[in-house]
């Protein structure tokens, strides 16, 4: 058994009553409602102890992507996409960087790596336990601090008022409700912290390409028909990222406002987008271009403040 260091034990809660969390051996356990979770390899498993089929089909599909057997991680367009996540965080975390960073839906956290090189405190959560266990063995590779946390983007285990800046890069739309994550976001900022998110927009590369990956645009009536097309009828073969949704910016921005946030911006995800329609170079330039009008967007940042 590893203790986990006291400033990471603060800002831990009990993902049901937020209280605080003590860890005994390889367990936590929350003093108020008695709950326990274990802590698996170092990794606090805070998820829920029951989840919806929905969840849980995700869930599975993400851990079997990052399997040791499954697809290699650090595949060559997954730099250039990580380079461009560390220029958009960059234009918009301002503050000295002191406090906890939060990146939602880590996966195997290679944004928040590039931060612990730089000295900054890092938080990762995601569902899958997998991608965890490597992003963890990445950053011991390194020498890096860290905390990763396993848990439900929608009842985050954490007190409120911790993060100075949470980064979702396409997490949040992976989930049917995305009202609670965005407000378990704004509870758990610190006043004055920032949150950006990245989301598929309703384009027409989201209603053709996208679609045939899963992508469900959330166009009343429409959404649900792909949804049954896609869940029920196809049982997700073609849904590569499990269930995904994409929104119109006014949905997303109306999701903020709600949820509390306030300085929402919008805008244009200018990114490197890996296209695997067409082999030719010169289809590929001329859908390169043709993905920064805003008919083809593929995806938008959405930016608050606490
Ligand atoms: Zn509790």
């Amino acid at each position: 058994m590893v203790p986990l260091k006291e400033s990471y034990l603060q800002i831990l809660a009990c993902p049901m009553c937020k209280s605080h969390l003590i860890q005994k051996g390889d367990t936590l356990y929350c003093a108020d409602c008695n709950n326990s979770y274990p802590i698996e390899d170092g990794i606090p498993n805070l998820l829920p102890k029951k989840v919806s089929t929905e969840f849980s089909d995700s869930m599975n599909l993400w851990n079997k992507r990052y399997s040791s057997e499954g697809p290699e991680l650090d595949e060559p367009y997954q730099n250039s996409y990580i380079i461009d996540n560390l220029k958009h965080i960059n234009r918009f975390w301002a503050s000295d960087r002191k406090g906890f960073f939060l990146e939602a839906g880590c996966g195997t956290a290679n944004v928040s790596r590039f931060f612990s090189r730089e000295g900054r405190r890092v938080v990762g959560i995601d569902f899958s336990m997998n991608a965890l266990k490597k992003a963890k063995a990445a950053f011991n590779n390194e020498r890096l601090d860290f905390l990763f946390v396993c848990c439900d983007i929608r009842n985050l285990p954490f007190r409120n008022d911790v993060f100075e800046f949470i980064y979702a890069g396409g997490s949040i739309e992976h989930f049917e409700d995305t009202k609670s994550s965005v407000a378990e976001f704004r509870r758990t900022l610190k006043p004055g912290g920032k949150l950006t998110a990245l989301v598929p927009v309703i384009s027409l590369s989201m209603l053709t390409y996208g679609m045939l990956y899963g992508n469900l645009p959330a166009v009343p009536g429409f959404f649900n028909i792909a949804k049954f097309v896609h869940h029920r009828l196809l049982k997700g073969k073609f849904a590569i990222y499990g269930y995904e949704k994409s929104f119109t910016v006014g949905q997303i921005t109306n999701i903020f406002e709600n949820g509390g946030l306030n300085n929402i911006e919008t805008g244009y995800y200018d990114s490197y987008y890996e296209i695997k329609m067409f082999k030719s170079e010169f289809l590929k330039n001329i859908c390169k271009k043709l993905l920064k009008h805003r008919l083809f967007w593929p995806m938008i940042y959405v930016n608050g403040e606490k």
